[in-house]
C-alpha cells in the first residue's frame, strides 16, 4: 500500500518564549486530498505547516512525509525532502520587478546552478514548462507582465505556478486568500482545486473562512490552542462545533 501522503505523530510545539503553540497534534493526509486547517487566528495553523515543511522545529513528535521520517533531518536531505512541497504565501513573496516568467522560472533554481540562474540561462525546457503551468493558472497572457502590475488574485495564481515548477507532490498554503477579496479567493482556491485534481497533488490549507472551506476542502483539520478539536468532513461542522472552535460570539461570515 502506498505510504500517506502525511503523518504527524503527537508534534508539540513550545516557542524560545515559552508559548506553547502545538500541544500534541496527531493527523495523517491522504494522498490526493484537499486538506483545509482551520481555527482562529493564534490557534497554531502557521506553526503546523511551518513544522512540516521544517521552517520551524518541533520541540517533539514526529513528522512522516510520503512513508519518509523527515523529523531529524538538516542539510542536503532537508532541503531534497522541501524541494517535493511546493509554498505558498499569503503575501505571495514575489519579486515584483520582474515578469511572470521570471518569477515561475524561479521555482526550478533549486535545481539550477546558482551562477546560470542569477543570469537568467534557463533552459528551454524550464521556460517550456514555466509557459505551461502559467497556462494552468490561466494566465497566458500576462507571461511577460511585471508582477507588480498585477492584481492580487493573478500574483497568488504566479506564485501558485512558481510552487508547480518544483513538480511537488504536496502543496502547504499558508493563508493563500486571507488578503484577497471574496470573488478573487474563489478565483484563486478553483486554480488550486485544478491543481489537486488535475496533477494529483495533495494540498494543505490554512483558511479561514468556513464558507470557502466547504466548497474546496475533502478534509478538514480543526485546531484550538494547538490541539485537534475536530478532524473530517468539513460538511460535517454544525453549529455547536462552530462554536467551539470559533467561540461563542462567532458569526458566520459567507464568502460568495
Ligand atoms: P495561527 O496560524 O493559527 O494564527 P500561529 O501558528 O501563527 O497561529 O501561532 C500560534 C501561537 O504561537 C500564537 O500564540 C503565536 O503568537 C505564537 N507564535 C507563532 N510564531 C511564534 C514565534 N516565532 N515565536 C514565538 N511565538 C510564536
Amino acid at each position: 500500500m502506498e505510504p500517506r501522503a502525511l503523518v504527524l505523530e503527537d508534534v508539540r510545539k513550545t516557542y524560545p518564549n515559552g508559548v506553547e503553540a502545538l500541544r500534541g497534534v496527531s493527523l495523517d493526509v491522504e494522498r490526493g486530498g484537499f486538506l483545509a486547517v482551520i481555527g482562529l487566528s493564534g490557534s497554531g495553523k502557521s506553526t503546523l505547516l511551518r513544522c512540516v515543511n521544517r521552517l520551524v522545529d518541533p520541540t517533539a513528535g514526529r513528522v512522516v512525509f510520503e512513508g519518509r521520517d523527515i523529523t531529524g533531518l538538516s542539510g542536503a536531505r532537508l532541503r531534497r525532502e522541501r524541494a517535493k512541497m511546493g509554498m505558498v504565501f499569503q503575501d505571495f513573496n514575489l519579486i515584483g520587478r520582474r515578469t511572470v516568467m521570471d518569477n515561475v522560472l524561479t521555482g526550478s533554481l533549486f535545481r539550477t546552478p546558482v551562477v546560470p540562474s542569477l543570469l537568467g540561462l534557463h533552459s528551454e525546457e524550464d521556460r517550456e514548462k514555466a509557459r505551461r503551468l502559467i497556462g494552468l493558472m490561466g494566465l497566458a497572457d500576462k507571461e511577460r507582465v511585471r508582477a507588480d502590475q498585477l492584481s492580487g488574485g493573478q500574483r497568488q495564481r504566479t506564485a501558485i505556478a512558481r510552487s508547480l515548477m518544483q513538480d511537488p507532490s504536496l502543496i502547504l498554503a499558508d493563508e493563500p486568500v486571507a488578503s484577497l477579496d471574496p470573488a478573487t479567493s474563489h478565483g484563486v482556491l478553483k486554480h488550486l482545486r485544478r491543481v489537486n485534481r488535475d496533477l494529483g497533488t495533495t494540498v494543505v490549507c490554512n483558511l479561514h473562512f468556513l464558507s470557502l472551506v466547504r466548497e474546496y476542502a475533502t478534509d478538514t483539520v480543526a485546531l484550538k490552542d494547538g490541539r485537534v478539536v475536530f478532524r473530517g468532513d468539513p460538511g460535517d461542522i454544525g453549529e455547536r462545533l462552530f462554536k467551539d472552535i470559533y467561540g461563542e460570539e462567532a458569526g458566520h461570515v459567507t464568502i460568495d
